[in-house]
């Protein structure tokens, strides 16, 4: 019932359909239908149909046991044998008229689904397929008999092979339909999922844990962008200076209370629409849609702040430096040579003493 009442949260994923649930409402709907053939078959008289049908309610029920230990391929070759044997057997006694052969179209969807929830899916889809061919040949070797001879329980109620007929083709009708939306709606919730997850790993691939700042592969997907976009920007590439120090000092806990904070205040001082990274170990990469001198100037903002602040660990006062190189974008280059042209003007920043900041124009002028 919550399958079907539900179908707002299903639609939306937040109620997942598991199979125990799916084929146990499955089981019991068909042992529901095979119940009321008992007594229909009692009414028409044919006592071999009364026989069939407790043996089948029996048999659904005892289907819900197997569908807890997930061994699906056997309760599908169960619903398979038995709705194979109930449509020839209701041909044979009852006659075609009354439409018990109907219930072989019915079942080919469930089949399908099954396949779904079975681990080797290429068996469950060829088992399906395979019923699906045998399902239309008995359907067609039921209509053939029926053609060529007489029911042997003879019904002359033409109303009552009506109300039979009617009964079973809603039957059908009704586990098409059902089936059909349960389908539909495993594959919505399935694509939900994926997109849901595909976002996770998106943003799990995107974003640094430790400093919250992007990764190198989302910086390198938008300076890709940037140069694909013919936009004007600078780089600045900074390093922490002696943080190996720190490390061994201090310990690697406090090397990442350090980071966090000079992440931070790179992140602070960023102007709006540009974008920072964590490049590498205690690497940061800064791309500003702005000149070369502004891009300094941002660079010398920044390293004045780190210089300012200190991090207060264990009731040691630690404070840290920072050296930055800039470079500018040349339409005429690419990508590698302006991250180049920046980690040369670290090095040489590094080279002149540290905490400081080395753009192109500062080398010019060397
Ligand atoms: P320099 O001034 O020349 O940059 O010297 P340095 O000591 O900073 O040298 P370097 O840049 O090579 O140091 C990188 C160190 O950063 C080495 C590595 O152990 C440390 N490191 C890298 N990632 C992490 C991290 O996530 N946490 C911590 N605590 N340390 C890290
Ligand atoms: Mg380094
Ligand atoms: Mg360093």
């Amino acid at each position: 019932m919550n399958l079907l009442f539900n179908y707002k949260g299903i639609l939306k994923g937040t109620v997942s359909i598991s199979d125990e649930k799916k084929y146990g409402a499955l089981a019991i709907a068909v042992a529901a239908v095979h119940l009321v053939l008992i007594f229909i078959f009692l009414y028409a008289g044919s006592i071999p149909m009364v026989i069939y049908n407790i043996a089948s309610v029996a048999g659904y029920l005892a289907c819900l046991r197997p569908i807890k230990k997930k061994s699906l391929l056997m309760v599908y070759f169960y619903i398979c044998t038995e709705v194979i044997i109930h449509s020839m057997l209701a041909t044979y006694t009852v006659g075609w008229d009354c439409g018990f052969a109907l219930y072989l179209i019915a079942i080919i969807p469930v089949g399908f689904d099954m396949a779904f929830a079975l681990k080797d899916t290429i068996r469950g889809i060829s088992a399906a397929m395979a019923f699906g061919v045998i399902s239309f040949a008995i359907l067609m070797g039921c209509k053939l008999y029926s053609a060529y001879f007489e029911p042997t329980h003879e019904i002359t109620n033409e109303r009552f092979i009506l109300f039979m007929y009617i009964f079973n083709i809603l039957c059908t009708c009704i586990l098409l339909i059902v089936y059909s939306y349960i389908f539909t709606a495993e594959i919505f919730v399935t694509r939900l999922n994926l997109e849901e997850n595909n976002k996770k790993l998106d943003s799990l691939a995107s974003v640094d844990t430790l400093t919250g700042l992007y990764t190198r592969r989302k910086m390198s997907e938008i300076l890709n962008k940037a140069v694909e976009g013919g936009d004007n920007f600078s780089i600045i590439m900074s390093d922490i200076d002696d943080f190996k120090h720190v490390n061994d000092t201090y310990g690697h806990d406090c090397g990442d209370r350090v980071l966090e904070m000079v992440s931070g205040i790179v992140a602070d001082c960023m102007p709006d629409g540009d974008n920072v990274c964590r490049w590498g170990g205690e690497e940061f990469l800064i791309i500003t849609h702005r000149p070369l001198s502004e891009a300094a100037d941002i660079a010398e903002k920044i390293r004045a702040a780190v210089e300012s602040r200190c991090l207060d660990f264990g009731g040691k006062t630690i404070r840290i430096t920072l050296t930055l190189g800039v470079s500018e974008f040349n339409p005429n280059s690419n990508i590698d040579s302006v991250i180049t042209a920046a980690d040369k003007n670290l090095y040489i920043g590094k080279n002149s003493g540290k905490n400081c900041v080395i753009s192109a124009d500062d080398v010019s002028h060397l």
